[in-house]
């Protein structure tokens, strides 16, 4: 698959790539066009805070491409979530909306939608939890019965991109918008009427262009201040290393105001699926859990 494949890139260009973006893991980042990753993150697994951490290095400098919401099928690229988030310096996330404005906190989903996307709906249903998800195109051309049902739910819904490009924010203008407005009709045509409040830059990589077409598309630019590394299964293995660690992670760094990210989508989510089912009914009782106001 696409994620095995990316995972596969990562791994072959080995330090080259580490050093240059990073393959997943913050503390051996360095710079890339995203830029060094700020001090507070690399500071993570220290004693610091790690509120307004952005995500980690990116890894898949992907080719110049163009959106293609008519032509489903086979032709149609492949999404690259599960190198999210990518290298976001705390600049590219400032031009996003970092916390909820309020004491509530809001989990964002990412990725989707996929077959885990289910999963995380019913377990959000269980305890009663809007959230908000980031969908992007090319997965929503797969699965529109999910979208239908994150709609019927009472979700937020945010635009990550037609097949998460980590550098669309460079693009030119025309490119940028073409591919919003794509992601954007893709979700239409599983919902008509969806209000499509946000827009997520694959990897946190807002750019002052990209945040600017969004606003003209009507979304905003959002972004998080924590973030359990819920993609990252080279650090932490699938199965019990990945859910605990997502569980002491938002555990530990939750806090009033706070805007999560996680993942549905983008590759294997047993253990963001297995986290969130050990942690929503303690979460419910310490914050109130909204989903992104879309007014
Ligand atoms: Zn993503």
């Amino acid at each position: 698959m696409v994620r095995h494949k990316l995972l596969t890139l990562c791994a072959l260009s080995g330090a080259a790539l580490l050093a240059l973006a990073g393959c997943g893991d913050a503390a051996t980042a360095r710079a890339t066009w995203h830029g060094a990753r700020p001090a507070a993150a690399q500071g993570r697994s220290g004693t610091g805070p790690v509120d307004n951490t952005p995500g980690r290095p990116g890894t898949k400098a992907s080719p110049p491409s163009k959106p293609s919401p008519s032509a489903p099928g086979p032709s149609t690229p492949p999404a690259s979530p599960s190198v999210s988030p990518s290298a976001a310096t705390v600049e590219n996330l400032r031009l996003a909306e970092l916390k909820t404005g309020s004491n509530n906190v809001a989990l964002t989903f990412d990725d989707g939608p996929s077959q885990y996307t289910p999963q995380i709906l019913a377990v959000l249903r269980q305890y009663h939890v809007k959230a908000t998800f980031c969908l992007i195109g090319v997965n929503v051309q797969k699965h529109h019965d999910y979208v239908q049902q994150i709609v019927a739910d009472g979700h937020t819904l945010c635009n990550h991109s037609w097949k998460h490009d980590l550098h669309l924010g460079k693009k030119s203008p025309d490119a940028i918008r073409a591919d919003l407005q794509a992601t954007n009709d893709e979700i239409h045509r599983a919902v008509p009427d969806a209000k499509i409040a946000y827009f997520r830059a694959p990897g946190g990589n807002f750019t002052a262009q990209s945040v600017q077409i969004a606003a003209q598309l009507g979304m905003k630019p959002l972004g998080w201040n924590v973030d359990p590394d819920d993609w990252d299964m080279k650090k932490y293995p699938e199965g019990p290393a990945m859910t605990g660690h997502i569980e002491a992670v938002l555990r530990k760094r939750i806090h009033p105001g706070a805007i999560v990210l996680s993942h549905d989508g983008g590759g294997p989510r047993d253990g963001t699926v297995t986290a969130y089912k050990a942690l929503l009914p303690d979460l419910t009782k310490r914050y109130t859990l909204v989903p992104m106001p879309t007014t």
